[in-house]
C-alpha cells in the first residue's frame, strides 16, 4: 500500500475504527487491522468521508466585502458595487485574494469545485487568468473547473461575447449566464447556448432574482423551452433558480427538485434538471456578499432585502 490511514471512522460503517488502504491513487481495502506494508498514519478515530464539491462560487470577486458598500441593500446594487471594485483588480490581486478562499476550502475537506469567473471589456481576461493559474498552482488537493460569467451582461456590453469565446478557447470549462442583468435576456441565453454547442461544454447559468428592470418575466421558462428544442443540447445546470418559488409571490412548502426533462443517461445530453429549494437564497457565497451588515450600510435584516426579488 502506498498510504494506510489507521483508526478512521467511515460513514455507514458503524462500529469500530477500520483501516483504510490505498494503493495507486485509489482506496484498495477498508477492513480492520489491515494487514499491510506501507506507510501508516494514524487519524485517531475522525470519519473519513468523500472529499466536498463546492458548486458554485466566484473566486474572483471572494473577500472584497472591505472593499463595498450597502446602502440599498438589493441585488442592483450589490452588482454595481462590485463592478466598481473591479475596476481596481489586478491579477495578483485576484489570485491573493481567491488563493485565501481555497486555502480554507481545501482545510475544510472540499476536493472539487466549479467556480464563474467574469471576462468583459472592463477587466478582460485578467482574473481569468489568475484564476487559471491558481487552479494549477492547487490542482495537487482541488480540482476547479472554470465557468465563463458576463455578470454585467453581454448584449449589452459589446466585447463580452468575444471574450467569452477567448476564455473557452484557453480552456475554460463550462459557459456561465446572467440573463438578468442584459438588455436582451433571451438574447444572452441564446448566445450563450451557441457558444456552449460551439465547444461541446456546459452551461451553468444563473436565473434567480427575476429581472433587474422589474419585469415579470420567467427565463427559466425559456431556457427549458431551448433546451426541449434541441435534441442533442448539453446538459444543463440551473445553480440557482429561486425564480420559479417566487413567481407571484408564492413560495413552495419546503425543498423539492424538478426534473424538467429525462435525461439520456449515456450521452449526459438533452437534461434539465431544475433544484428548486424553496425560499433558500443564493450559494453561501453570493449571500455572504449581499447579506451581511457593511461599512455605514443598514442592519443583517434589512440587507437580506436584497435576497428578495426587486420591486
Ligand atoms: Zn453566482
Amino acid at each position: 500500500m502506498d498510504l494506510i490511514l489507521q483508526n478512521a471512522l467511515v460513514a455507514g460503517r458503524p462500529g469500530r475504527p477500520v483501516d483504510i488502504g490505498i494503493a495507486g491513487g485509489r482506496i484498495a481495502a477498508i477492513e480492520e487491522n489491515l494487514a499491510a506494508d506501507g506507510e501508516r498514519l494514524d487519524v485517531s478515530g475522525c470519519l473519513v468521508s468523500p472529499g466536498f464539491v463546492e458548486t458554485h462560487i466566484h473566486l474572483d470577486k471572494s473577500c472584497i466585502m472591505e472593499r463595498c458598500c450597502s446602502v440599498r441593500g438589493d441585488i442592483a446594487e450589490a452588482i454595481e458595487e462590485v463592478a466598481k471594485a473591479k475596476r481596481d483588480f489586478t491579477a495578483e490581486d485576484v489570485y491573493a485574494r481567491a488563493r485565501r478562499t481555497v486555502e480554507k476550502a481545501i482545510l475544510h475537506g472540499t476536493t472539487h469545485m466549479r467556480t464563474h469567473v467574469e471576462v468583459d471589456p472592463g477587466i478582460g481576461l485578467v482574473s481569468l487568468r489568475a484564476i487559471e493559474q491558481l487552479a494549477r498552482d492547487y490542482a495537487f488537493a482541488l480540482d476547479i473547473e472554470i465557468c465563463v460569467f458576463p455578470q454585467e451582461g453581454m448584449t449589452n456590453n459589446p466585447g463580452t461575447e468575444e471574450l467569452m469565446v477567448a476564455a473557452m478557447k484557453r480552456g475554460a470549462n463550462v459557459v456561465g449566464a446572467a440573463p438578468y442583468t442584459d438588455s436582451d435576456p433571451h438574447g444572452q441565453i441564446d448566445r450563450v447556448f451557441a457558444i456552449a454547442r460551439d465547444f461541446d461544454a456546459d452551461i451553468d447559468m444563473h436565473l434567480d432574482f427575476g429581472r433587474l428592470d422589474g419585469a415579470d418575466a420567467l427565463d427559466l421558462d425559456y431556457v427549458c423551452a431551448q433546451t426541449e428544442r434541441r435534441p442533442g443540447e448539453r446538459v444543463m445546470s440551473f445553480g440557482r433558480s429561486e425564480q420559479r418559488c417566487r413567481r407571484g409571490g408564492e413560495k413552495a412548502a419546503g425543498p423539492e427538485r424538478v426534473a424538467v426533462f429525462p435525461a439520456d443517461a449515456k450521452r449526459h445530453r438533452r437534461a434539465a434538471v431544475v433544484e428548486v429549494e424553496a425560499g433558500r437564497g443564493p450559494p453561501t457565497t453570493s449571500r455572504h456578499g449581499i447579506s451581511r451588515p457593511l461599512r455605514g450600510g443598514p442592519s443583517l435584516a434589512g440587507a437580506r432585502g436584497g435576497l428578495s426579488r426587486p420591486a
